[in-house]
Parts: C-alpha cells; structure tokens; sequence
C-alpha cells in the first residue's frame, strides 16, 4: 500500500483558508491540481503552510495533479496578501489566477510539413505552386499552405508520399518570443536618454523599487519607458505593461512593433478564450517576454518577472468595483515588491497620492518636463460664459465657434470634449415640472435618441421615450435639457455643414473594433470636427489636432467629492494635450462659469506645481488619502428601512478606537443603484495597519447581514 501525504489545497471559490487532502507524493506549494469539493471536482492550488489535523481516513484524494511548474511562491504570497488587504476571501483571489482552465492543458502540438526532398517526377502546377511557396525552408500546417496555395489539402498530402515534403512537429510560438531589444530604438532627446537610464539601472538592480515617470503629454514617456523593456529583453527575463483598457488601441501595439520588431503578447476584454489560454501558458513558462494588459494582467503566473509598468498610472479605471475590490496600480507595486521587481509609475497627471509618495521620497521621481522634439504645449484659455454666454439651445459660445471657424478655415482638426454620451442628461416635463429617472437606480434617465431610448447608464435601464408625460399626461410636453454628445452634433453640423465631422462615444455601436478605425480615421486627418466623450483623452495621438474645446470645464466640479477637482485637472490636461502634438501651434478653450476655480486657474496658467501643493495640503489637513487611510463598508438592501437599519446596528458595534475615526452611516454617493438601497460608512485613520485590525474586529463583532441584507468593504474607496 502507497502512504499517503496529507497536502494543503486552495480551491477558487468562496472560501477563507484551504482544506486538506490525500496525495500520493508530497506535492510543492503552488502545483495544480483537480481536487473533489462536494460531488464536483475543481482546480486547486497546493497552498503553502499547515495541513488541517484530520485522521488519515477521513481525507479525500487529489484526483489529479498537473504536469506544470508550480505557481511562482510570490504570486501565492500576492494572493495571500491582497485576500487579506481587502477583506475577499482567499479562495475567490485565487480564482482571478487560475481562470481558464484549459491554459494548464498541455500545448497541443500541430502536425505541419516542411520541403524535405526533390521535387517529385510529376509536376503539376498545382504542386509546383505548393513547393515554391514551402522553399523557405519553414514549417507550414497542412492546410494553411493548401490555402496559401490555392489547391486542396491533397495535393499536399501527395507531396508528403513522394517525399519532398516531410512531416514535422508544430508548437505554436509566443508572438512575444520574437521581440528583439535592438530592433528600432528611438534617437532619444538628451533628458529622454538620461530618464531611460535611470530605469534601465532599475532593472539591472533586478529588485524591488518604484519610479513615478512623470512627464508633460507628449514628452516620449512610451519612447522612455521602451527602453526598460529592452533591458528586459536583453536580461532574457518579463515584463508586464498594464494600461488602462480603453488605451490599449492597435496604436500602441503598432508602435510596440515598430520599436520591437513584433507584438506583446495582449491580455484584454477584446482577446478570445484561446488567446488568454496561450498568454496565461507563455507568461508561465516564460516564453511570453512582453504582455501588455488590463489590470486582470497582474494575476498571470509570470516566471521571471523583472518589470511592472503601470501607464496612465492616474486612471480611475485601474479601480476594479466589483467583486475583490482592488486598484491595479498600488497592487502592481505590492506585486512589484513580493516579486522583487521594479514597478514604474507613468503618467503627464500623477494622481496625488502617487505625487506624495514621491515628494516623501517613497517612490523616485523622474521627470520630462517638456514635449519631445520642442512642440510647445497647446495655449490654454478661458472662455467665460457669464460674459459671452451661448445663444439658447446652443452650447457653443461665440469666441469657441470663432476659433473652430478659423481653423476649419486653415484646414486644422479641432476637438470639442463633452463628458456626456446620448442626446441629453435628462428629459423633463415643461407642464409638471416631472423629471424621467430611472426606476433601479438614483439617476436621470439619459436621451440616445439616435437610438431611440431613455436609457440608464449604471443599471441598462432602457425605456422608449413616452408620448405623453407620464405624470401629468400633458401631449408634447418633454424635452431635453443639456447637451449631450449627440445634441453637440446637430449644433456642430449646422453651424459648420462643411466640415466632416465624427462623433466618438463609447456607446456607439461597433464597439473597440469601429473605435480603432475612428481613431486610425481622425490620425490620417479625415475629419476635421471631431466630438468625443472622455474616451477621447486617454493617450491617442491625433498629430493634426490644434484645437480642442471644453465644452463644459465644470461638469466634473459640481460634485462634492474631494477628488473631483483632481479628476478633472486630470481630465483636462490630458484632453487639451492631445492637441499640437506633431509640433503645430495649438490652443486650448475651456467653456466655464467659474475662471476663478483653482482647476481652471492652473490649467490656463500650466502651473502644475501650485496645482499639486493645494492638493496636497487639502489631503494632509483633511488626513485623505496618501496622509490617512480610508475604507467604505457599504451596507445595501433591497429596501431602503432595512439597509439603514442594519447599517446603523453595524455602526452600533463599531469597537471603540481614537485613532479611527467612523462616519456616517449616510446614502451612498449612489443611493439607489440597480434597485438596491445603499448607505455607507466610511472608516479613515492615519495608521493603514491600525485601521485594518479594527476593521477586522468591527466585521467580526458586526451582525450577520441576512435576508436581502450585503455588506461590502471597498478598501481605498475612489470617491471619499
Ligand atoms: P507621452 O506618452 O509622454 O504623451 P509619447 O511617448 O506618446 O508621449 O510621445 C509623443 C510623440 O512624440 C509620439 O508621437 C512619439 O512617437 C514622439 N516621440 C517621443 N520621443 C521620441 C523620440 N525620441 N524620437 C522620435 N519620436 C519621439
Ligand atoms: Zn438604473
């Protein structure tokens, strides 16, 4: 009879610890394996540590074991330490690792052919077709040469009897295998030159640090941070480049290529299962030297990691919302860390707690502070509405419109940028006064009349816009108010019926395929008007572009938010910096009630450093993030009694701390949100590991949420 040894085993679901079962050999931390869990049977991880006590006859057997090198030791301590950070249970981080399945099958090799021998006695011109085409010597699957060639798979098995063709083994290559470091480097400026050194050296120290890369648009960050990818390649070692999902366009792939000589290997919403099968199976072996991906990148089993790149470091979209909450970029560094890899932070708009971690020295601090090859940065002014206000039902006020009519007039593309997708915001009733909101969630309903609905934009609500006002009944009475995308449209192609004009929304229909050839349009200059909501401002490059307009500069401060005023700094910068990027003079015209905003000042005056010294103190005197540490439990409830209720009993409880202050329970920044009620309360300290062993006392001695009762912990909340 073979012993048995007791092994540990994670399994990815709900669960907060592994359990224990059989194997037949001792098994190392990190081998996969497919373990029983009730009467199914699942993938698990061997899980470092203690095995449960449980007599022998008791454990049930591992059903198999994978033929894979274990799970790198510190993508399992990422695991261990993200389950911990954010309150999710370990089991359900485990689950973002290993999360095909079929990745861990063994690579299916091809049969392919190769010329082998003389051309046989008999040519046809078929088979004279099939030989020129396999006379460079490389391998070809059977039916990609038969089609390359035109005949049928017939003629080439024909071949492969009379011997000119042999028959030979296939694996297919990561794309990332073939990049080579020397392929096409950049004449770097001189400061390009002496940053990208200061990140080079950071790879060859082949351990833990972090860099804010912090350069104006257009200064060559991507030109800069390439060459720490070439060390990379050089070292014969990996390296992961996460961007924010909706800059990871073929744009930045084609320039990849062009410096690399091939393309990374792509981790995003857009790549099929098998694609995601063969990154996960190449980041693990270590054939795939480059992956560029979304935040979801960071739970590939990497082998040899020696970069993390995290660009547009600042993006609110590297927050995940659902499920394990986590923001990509402060995980990239923990990964970075427990990896012993440096992690570069690259932005032209560092979020504040990134600036502060470098002005602490927490992090090293590299700048470029100018554009590449001397564009100057676009001139940014105002536009003061209470002095030249739009005519009624317009939005575009006279000095915007005349700077538009001059460039169109010179043949140059202007940009006008409104954060709003659809026709218009909201619809009201002119008789009642009754305002469409939508039914699931605490928001007005948005008019898309070019596809004829009111929709929501946080649960999909759709509803057809109603005849009559379906409060008062009045015929004829809705009608929209503000602008949105589609409204700003009709103004521009009345006012400029020329002009080829092109909306951008990430709503129209096509998806990222029909955006890749809008932008690819709006680059070769075929239009001449462009509209966009914000998916225009992140990173393209529109070299024609000199002027862009903000339509609405105060959209994004109206809200109450500390981090609103960040956001849309942010925002603007880099919406204004798409323009003059080829070296063209440019401007920029921010459309605002309120010139005297601190956000608007700094932006006309490019004055950055002012910009993020009262941000700074903002955050130090109100201990806001980097300063103190803040988490959101967010209590929701299919009514809105029982959500308050119970988030007052969970305030109750709260273990009593000075050094952690407790507020609310207030509505959540959204009250209603896909028919649940929500209240918040939001936890801050100064300690981060104070907070968190409270927060851990509080959830322990909190009541149980039952019924239709959830409690969430959102750790580092975006909106505070
Ligand atoms: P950023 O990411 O800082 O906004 P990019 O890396 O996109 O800047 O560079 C802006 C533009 O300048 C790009 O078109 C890029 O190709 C060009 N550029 C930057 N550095 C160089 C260089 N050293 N040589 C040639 N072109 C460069
Ligand atoms: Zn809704």
């Amino acid at each position: 009879m073979t012993t048995l040894h007791p092994v540990s085993v994670l399994v990815p679901v709900a669960v907060g610890r592994p359990y224990t079962y059989a194997a037949d050999r001792p098994l190392a931390p990190g081998t996969v394996v497919v373990v029983p869990l009730g009467p199914r049977h699942v993938l698990g991880c061997v899980w470092p540590g203690e095995v449960d006590d449980v007599p022998e006859g008791k454990l049930r057997e591992v059903a198999r074991i994978y033929d894979l090198p274990p799970l790198p030791e510190s993508l399992l301590r990422f695991v261990e330490w993200l389950a911990n950070y954010t309150f999710s249970p370990l089991g359900m981080v485990l689950r973002m690792v290993l999360r095909s399945p079929n990745a861990l099958e063994p690579e299916r090799t091809l049969v392919g052919v190769r010329l082998a021998g003389p051309p046989p006695d008999r040519v046809t011109p078929a088979r004279r077709r099939v030989i020129e085409i396999a006379a460079d010597g490389l391998a070809w699957a059977k039916a990609g040469l038969a089609a390359t060639a035109g005949v049928s798979t017939g003629v080439v098995d024909g071949l492969v009897q009379a011997g000119t063709l042999e028959l030979v083994e296939m694996t297919p290559r990561s794309p990332s295998a073939g990049l080579d470091p020397d392929h096409k480097p950049a004449g770097l400026s001189e400061i390009q030159s002496s940053t990208a050194e200061t990140l080079v050296a950071s790879v060859q120290a082949g351990s833990f640090s972090t860099t804010l890369l912090d350069g104006v648009t257009g200064s060559g960050k991507t030109e800069v941070y390439f060459e720490a990818l070439a060390q990379v390649l050089r070292e014969g070692r990996q390296a992961l480049v996460l961007l924010p999902e909706i800059s990871l366009t073929g744009e930045f792939l084609d320039r990849f290529a062009r410096r690399f000589g091939a393309r990374p290997a792509e981790w995003h919403s857009e790549v099929g299962a098998k694609g995601r099968e063969r990154v996960w199976r190449d980041a693990a072996s270590g054939e795939a030297r480059v992956v560029v991906g979304a935040r979801s990148a960071l739970f590939l089993p990497f082998r040899d990691l020696a970069l993390i790149v995290v660009d547009e470091e600042h993006e609110g979209a590297y927050k995940q919302e659902e499920g394990v909450t986590y923001n990509a970029r402060d995980m990239a560094v923990v990964r970075g860390r427990l990896a012993d890899a440096p992690v570069v932070l690259a932005s032209a708009t560092p979020s504040v707690e990134t600036r502060v971690n470098a002005d602490r020295g927490r992090y090293a601090h590299v700048r470029l502070p100018a554009r590449f090859g001397g564009a100057a940065p676009p001139a940014v002014s105002v536009v003061d509405l209470r002095t030249n206000p739009p005519e009624r039902l317009h939005w575009l006020a006279p000095p915007l419109v005349e700077a538009m009519t001059e460039a169109f007039g010179e043949k140059k593309q202007s940009l006008l940028f409104l954060n709003r997708r659809g026709y218009a915001p909201l619809t009201l009733c002119r008789t009642c006064g009754h305002r469409m909101a939508c039914p699931n969630c605490s928001t007005w309903l948005v008019d898309h009349r070019f596809r004829r609905i009111l929709g929501c934009h946080h649960c999909g609500h759709e509803e057809r816009r109603p005849e009559l006002c379906p409060s008062c009944g009045a015929e004829d009475s809705l009608v929209a108010c503000g602008p949105g995308v589609e409204r700003l449209q009709e103004e521009v192609v009345h006012r400029f019926p020329e002009a080829r004009t092109l909306v951008l929304s990430s709503d129209m229909p096509g998806g990222a395929q029909r955006l890749r050839l809008e932008l690819d349009a709006i680059a070769r200059g075929e239009a001449d008007i462009v509209i966009g909501t914000q998916l225009v401002a992140k990173g393209h490059n529109f070299p024609g572009l000199s002027l862009v307009g903000v339509v609405d500069s105060d959209l994004g401060l109206a809200n109450g938010d500390p981090r609103a005023a960040e956001r849309t700094f942010q925002l603007l910068t880099q919406v204004t910096g798409r323009a003059g990027r080829a070296g063209q003079a440019s401007r920029g015209l921010l459309q605002t009630y309120a010139p005297e905003h601190p956000v608007i000042a700094a932006l006309v005056s490019g004055n950055r450093e002012a910009f993020y010294a009262q941000e700074t103190e903002i955050r130090r005197r109100g201990r806001l993030p980097p300063f103190g540490r803040l988490a959101a439990i967010i209590v929701s409830a299919g009514d809105r009694p029982t959500a308050q209720a119970h988030a007052q009993a969970m305030a109750r409880m709260a273990p009593v701390e000075p050094a952690v202050a407790l507020l609310g329970p207030a509505e959540a920044p959204f009250a209603v949100l896909r028919g649940r009620h929500r209240f918040r309360l939001l936890a801050q300290s100064e300690s981060a590991s104070l907070l968190h062993s409270w927060l851990r006392a509080w959830l322990q001695a909190a009541p149980r949420a039952r019924g239709s009762v959830n409690v969430a912990v959102d750790i580092d909340p975006m909106s505070f």
